[in-house]
């Protein structure tokens, strides 16, 4: 089976089917294991996808998906006590809250929804400039430590923790919490839960409108599309 470039994998889904795909290469894994597996994946993928099409579309749906992502999450770390053991994710550390995160526009919705009815407030000002900063992760760094945090970081801490996105969610990291600031170190490395991957695939991969965009630019467009903001850009 090719590898199926209609689909938007995570990331981190796309390196395991290409990490497969290389053991098929070097000889240390039959294609037909490697078939299956990948067939097995998008069809779930696809299964996915029906599901979430029966939901309307922003809020609804955003919740649907972090409810299902939270369970898969449960069942991984009851399966996988010793790997989630290693996770060093604590709160107050917020070194992810700094790098460049992507959400769906359903997510962007339940958010902008938080700061319509007061649930979450932000600041207008960093969020419209954070929105014109380039999409490039690796340019994210760029900007000073404080104009690049999530602005819905305070006090170190996530005010909107019960409604993060799915990214917020399944990044649990292993290493030593100081190399996730420090984009210049090795790479920071996360359990990998392909269950979530899928779903989280299947999620993303609705929503082609928010492709290629970060954080601020997806979460900009469902604050102005609810009225606030206006005058500001
Ligand atoms: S939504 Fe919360 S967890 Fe996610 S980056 Fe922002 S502050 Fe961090």
């Amino acid at each position: 089976m090719k590898y199926p470039t209609h689909i938007s994998f995570t990331t981190s889904l796309a390196n395991y089917i290409k990490s497969m795909q290389d053991k098929v290469n070097e000889g240390k894994l039959p294609a037909v294991l490697h078939d299956k597996n990948l067939q097995a994946i998008v069809e779930t993928i696809m299964d996915y996808q029906a599901q979430l099409k029966q939901i309307p579309a922003g809020v609804k749906r955003a919740l649907a998906v972090l409810r299902g992502i939270d369970k898969l999450i449960v069942q991984q770390r009851s399966e996988h006590r010793d790997i989630h053991r290693r996770v060093t994710c604590r709160k107050g550390c917020s070194a992810c809250c700094h790098q460049m995160v992507e959400i769906t526009t359903d997510e962007a919705e339940l958010l902008a929804k938080l700061v319509e009815t007061g649930r979450a407030a932000i600041d207008p000002e960093k969020l419209l400039k954070q929105a014109s900063w380039s999409t490039d992760p690796d340019k994210w760094w760029l900007q000073p430590k404080e104009e690049r945090s999530c602005v819905f970081l305070k006090d170190n801490v996530c005010s909107v923790y019960k409604y993060r996105p799915v990214n917020c969610r399944k990044y649990l990291v292993v290493n030593d919490p100081k190399e996730c600031a420090n984009p210049l170190g090795g790479p920071v490395l996360t359990v990998m839960m392909n269950e979530v991957e899928i779903l989280a695939t299947a999620a993303g991969d609705l929503d082609r409108a928010s492709l290629g965009s970060n954080m601020p630019q997806t979460l900009l467009k469902a604050i102005m599309k609810r009225g606030m903001l206006r005058g500001k850009k």
